[in-house]
């Protein structure tokens, strides 16, 4: 489980060190992140839900054909969560499938005015996210926060309905509140009121913008919503201010390029916004969104951006240090992370790409 030194380069360092890498992940939702196994679990669990329980007719069930069949299978795989346990199933299902990315420290997403609209008990939910928090870290080592969102879609009393729930029950690991679901024609400002509640209990601001608008739907998070980092915000990048703006105030952004593929908001990782951000010294972590249904993991993520950017071993581990620097999490758990990332890069004597007079010889 834990770090493996390299004596020598392997055959693929690059992929090894990424593999091996400690790391941070601060933006994945809970349902979204159901691997196969995990689904097939729950799906058994429910038959009537009609959602295959054999691990091939899953995969092939989450072979996205477009984006309201991704929608369609979230909310399938989101209506087989219906008591406590089937709570405790999904994060430590989660918390396996982190661990073997050497993911330390995670901020899952858990939209509860959905879970409680499909039937779940708001009782039954906090019950199994602090079954499946402290299995997580006794057995896989993984600590886990709980970022509750919004599902913007409906509205602003949604907005106060989950600011209120977070606010009342204020589980342990609750450190954040989101906003998630469509951007276009839900403004951000419609949930100033939630934020504005959630701020001044102390619980921090990461809603979703620019994902699939504009620039100045990020300019509405930060200043409506008081946004300390940005989920996604891709669309950064057209407006110099902005990128001049989240530099300077080293605001995160929640980079998570295989979903933005995926969902067809950008062509390809090579044509990714990451890069124009990295160049214009933004403080970008790399996350994964909705693993299992987007194809991707965390150690996936940190490879496809290396190679495509051509990034090496103290690059990638930059990347990793700005997740643990943009989490919110206790200062000894963020002093121990970036210890071991250190720690990796000392036990890792060689670079990548390789020195000119190496790849000669290769
Ligand atoms: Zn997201």
């Amino acid at each position: 489980m834990s770090a493996r030194p390299y004596a020598a380069a392997p055959a693929d360092p690059l992929a090894a060190f990424a593999a091996a890498l400690p790391k941070a992940e601060l933006h994945l939702h809970l349902v979204g992140s159901a691997a196969p196994a995990t689904v097939a679990r729950l799906a058994a669990r429910h038959p009537a839900a009609g959602v295959p329980a054999d691990t091939g007719a899953l995969r092939e069930f989450f072979r996205f054909r477009d984006f309201p069949h991704f929608i369609e299978v979230y909310q399938a795989v989101h209506s087989l969560v219906r008591s406590a346990e089937d709570v405790r199933t999904l994060v430590t299902g989660l918390a396996r499938d982190l661990a073997a990315h050497q993911v330390r420290y995670a901020e899952v997403t858990v939209t509860p005015y959905t879970h409680l609209r499909d039937g779940l008990d708001g009782d039954d939910l906090l019950d199994g996210l602090a079954r499946g928090r402290a299995e997580a870290a006794a057995e896989h080592g993984v600590d886990l926060a709980w970022c509750f969102d919004i599902p913007g879609e409906r509205g602003p009393r949604a907005g106060l309905e989950t600011a209120v729930f977070a606010l009342r029950n204020r589980p342990e690991g609750l450190v954040s509140l989101g906003l998630g679901g469509p951007e276009l024609g839900v403004g951000r400002a419609l949930f100033t009121e939630a934020f504005t509640l959630a701020r001044e209990a102390g619980l921090h601001s990461v809603p979703h913008a620019g994902e699939t608008t504009g620039p100045a739907t990020i300019w509405s998070a930060l200043h409506d919503l008081g946004a300390e980092r940005i989920g996604h915000g891709t669309s950064c990048v057209h407006d110099p201010r902005l990128l001049d703006h989240l530099a300077e105030h080293r605001v995160p952004v929640e980079v998570c390029p295989t979903s933005n593929v995926r969902t067809r908001q950008v062509g390809s990782i090579d044509a990714h916004p990451v890069r124009r951000m990295l160049d214009h010294g933004l403080l970008v972590t790399l996350n994964t969104d909705d693993p299992p249904m987007f194809g991707a993991t965390l150690t996936g993520e940190y490879l496809a951006v290396a190679r495509s950017l051509g990034l090496g071993r103290d690059e990638l581990a930059a990347l990793a240090r700005n997740a643990a620097r943009a989490a919110f999490m206790a200062e000894p758990a963020r002093a121990r992370l970036l210890a071991e990332i250190d720690g990796l890069v000392a036990a890792t004597p060689w670079t990548y790409p390789p020195a000119p007079d190496e790849a000669a010889e290769a």
